[in-house]
């Protein structure tokens, strides 16, 4: 296998147990692997967030992390955003936080919290998923464990990538997503997997990946993995999501189109979803005041009926519509679809549109229900 010289290995400095998991054991399998790391047991994780949200100095709570339980459902349908074309994907809920510090990450206006933690009550997991799964044979659901976290950045702690590609193996109406920008798929090579998992990336230029992505992996990287898989028979995604209008913005995602289809065929993609950089507005201050240097807010992005930040209508059909054409010229099949855009905007970037949002769901269902 391809050794990644850009991956990285989060080292947690500390642990913070809650009391009502502290002998489960997704919490003892990551303690083990930990002996010398400090630990602390704690009655109410909810206090602890809070003073590490209230700190004024976040930094030194940085690697520390916090094994806890998931009080409230670990499936959550993606709110999606209001007036525009959402896709019915169902966020799964095991980990909230990310070592990786992409600069435009919104998870710091959403966490607020510098700990990383895990929701060590897996059990009730799968009995919250069974439970969903057979409550509704005819129903369809594309899941995905990258919404609060990195899917696979964590893995040599936590994991737990294999048990969900065992999990989802046998299902039949029920894929799961596991969506990164780090490359720990050692673990996933030789698992029974039965195409029921797709492995995808985030894609971006390698400028942005160098300016705008903290410590994630490179691009090169990223594809040497998509390789990996490909060969260990998953279906692939990829997600270029945030486009960012940067200088050579049209050569630099054009080259990465290029790369993708070089490595990987096109009957092994499930999807390749495209979204512009957008963040709530009141998030602004937050990013800004985490990376000063950022270029992100370069850009012209204006406040949306959905109260986000956005570029300029003409900038993301421009963005959407290249896009579109340089993935067609490879391949007429591979599904390739917007994240959170009105009709128009789809019509006007790839020239036709799904009706709503029931038609889009259906229409990525199809991609990998069989
Ligand atoms: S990889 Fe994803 S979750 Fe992690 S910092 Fe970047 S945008 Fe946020």
């Amino acid at each position: 296998m391809n050794v990644f010289a850009s991956r990285q290995s989060f080292q947690p400095r500390k642990f913070y147990i809650g009391e009502a998991v502290q002998d489960s054991p997704f919490a003892l399998n990551v303690l083990r692997k930990y002996p010398n790391v400090e630990r602390t047991f704690i009655a109410d994780a909810n206090e602890l967030l809070e003073n590490a949200a209230t700190a004024s100095d976040k930094a030194s709570w940085r690697g520390q992390v916090l094994l806890a339980r998931q009080r409230g459902p670990f499936l959550r349908l993606c709110p999606g955003t209001q007036k525009h074309i959402c896709c019915g994907y169902h966020n799964l809920d095991v980990a909230a936080g990310c070592d990786l510090g992409c600069t435009y990450c919104i998870l710091q206006g959403y966490l607020n919290s510098p700990l990383i933690t895990f929701y060590c009550n897996t059990d009730d997991m799968v009995a919250e998923l069974d439970q969903k799964l057979l409550r509704h044979p005819n129903r369809f659901y594309r899941i995905g464990t990258g919404e609060l976290s990195d899917s696979l950045t964590f893995e040599h702690i936590n994991e737990l990538g294999p048990d969900l590609v065992r999990y989802f193996a046998d299902k039949k109406n029920a894929i799961i997503e596991l969506k990164s920008k780090n490359v720990h798929i050692d673990d996933l090579l030789d698992l029974p997997h039965n195409r029921r998992t797709v492995i995808s990336w985030s894609m971006n230029t390698d400028a942005m990946r160098d300016k705008e992505e903290g410590v994630a992996t490179t691009i090169a990287d990223r594809l040497a993995a998509a390789a990996e898989v490909q060969k260990a028979g998953y279906r692939l995604g990829f997600h270029f999501d945030p486009m960012i209008e940067h200088e050579g913005w049209r050569d630099g995602y054009r080259d990465i189109v290029d790369r993708i289809f070089r490595v990987v065929k096109p009957e092994n993609i499930a999807w390749i979803s495209l979204g512009a950089l957008r963040y709530p507005a009141p998030f602004e201050d937050v990013l800004r005041e985490n990376h000063p240097n950022s270029e992100i807010y370069l850009g012209e992005l204006l406040l949306g009926i959905d109260k986000k930040r956005r570029y300029f209508k003409p900038i993301r059909v421009d963005m959407f519509g290249g896009m579109y054409r340089w993935i067609r010229s490879y391949s007429k099949e591979v599904f390739v679809y917007l994240c959170m855009e009105s009709a128009e905007i789809w019509r006007r970037s790839f020239g036709w549109s799904p009706k709503n949002s029931g038609e889009l769901k259906r229409l990525l269902d199809e991609q990998v229900r069989d």
